[in-house]
């Protein structure tokens, strides 16, 4: 039977607790990565490139046109380096850039974006990436600087993947870039349920991590438009066919030795704490705000865990 937490009632101690489930902060913005440090947080489980691309105000590929490639990589390199400081030696998993075309569409050079139906359904993601290898390897171009300068806690995460094509192709277009997948780390998100289905295939790959993305995974999982208000009465990531979706893919990946997290908003969710650390997911990543409750969450369960198998 479900019993209610007890409510943490110990003075906060600026030392977090120690826990097996490591606790990790999202980050938007580059800006925000001191307080996300701040949080005792073990690392960046998602640090989105999208908002370093999007204050341009322009389209990659408009950017490239006026200011050339090299302040283009610059750019991400500035970025994403300021957040692998503020964490180092901590991970910071830097997911390659992700923006559906109708984002892309209200910048400038815009017009050139295709005009689609279905954004959600379309043109973003690796889909991009993979279609215009020539600007994703401007994208793997400033990784591949960082690792040069040392960041060695950076890694790479690929989103909207659906199968082990996706992932072969990817790891190719990052050798080509000079970065050596067998020395870093590298992963995909689970934001399709093909991908949750295909996790082992990705695994043979060379995966080391899969990061469930569950604002998307639950988006296509119940055919739920994440920004649809009338539909947001639908949209739970706490739905049963989601959680199967996500305890299988924890399972598998033990299996292949590859480790599991969440990234999307659920991760701060105590309910889904609760699931996640039960199944014997590797790290919870949420948002700076949430992030000492969950370093709390996750310490009773893991108590609560202990003391089961002891009983
Ligand atoms: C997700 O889909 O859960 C996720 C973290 O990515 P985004 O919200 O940027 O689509
Ligand atoms: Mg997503």
């Amino acid at each position: 039977e479900e019993t209610e937490p007890v409510e943490d009632v110990r003075p906060q101690s600026p030392v977090k607790p120690m826990t097996a489930t490591e606790v990790k902060v999202n980050v938007s913005i580059p800006e925000a990565a001191e307080r996300a440090a701040a949080t005792g947080a073990d690392g960046v489980g998602l640090l989105r490139t999208e908002h370093m691309i999007l204050s341009l105000n322009r389209t990659p590929a408009k950017f490239i046109a006026d200011e050339g490639v090299d302040a283009y990589v610059e750019e991400l390199v500035d970025g994403i380096r300021g957040v692998a400081d503020e964490f180092y030696p901590r991970p910071v998993r830097v997911r390659t850039l992700d923006a559906p075309t109708d984002e892309f569409r209200q910048l400038e050079g815009g017009e050139e974006e295709p005009d689609e139906h279905n954004p959600m359904l379309g043109y973003r993601g690796i889909r991009r990436s993979l279609d215009r290898p020539d600007v994703f390897a401007h994208e793997l171009e400033a990784f591949r600087r960082l690792y040069d300068l040392g960041y060695d806690n950076v890694e790479i995460m690929l989103p909207l993947v659906n199968d082990a094509e996706d992932v072969y192709r990817s790891k190719r277009l990052m050798e080509e870039a000079g970065i050596d997948t067998e020395k870093r780390t590298w992963g995909v998100m689970i934001e399709t349920p093909a991908s949750a289905l295909g996790v082992e295939e990705m695994a043979d790959a060379g995966i080391d991590f899969a990061s469930f993305g569950t604002n998307d995974l639950t988006q296509y999982t119940l055919a739920v438009d994440r920004n649809n208000e009338h539909v947001a009465d639908r949209f739970d990531e706490l739905h049963p066919a989601v959680l199967r979706l996500i305890g299988d893919v924890i399972e598998r990946c033990r299996e292949h030795d590859v480790d599991t997290s969440i990234c999307g908003q659920a991760g701060s969710k105590p309910e889904m704490v609760r699931f996640l650390v039960n199944e014997g997911v590797s790290s919870i990543s949420a948002n700076i705000d949430a992030v000492r409750d969950v370093q709390h969450e996750v310490k009773r369960v893991e108590q609560k865990l202990l003391l089961d198998s002891v009983r």
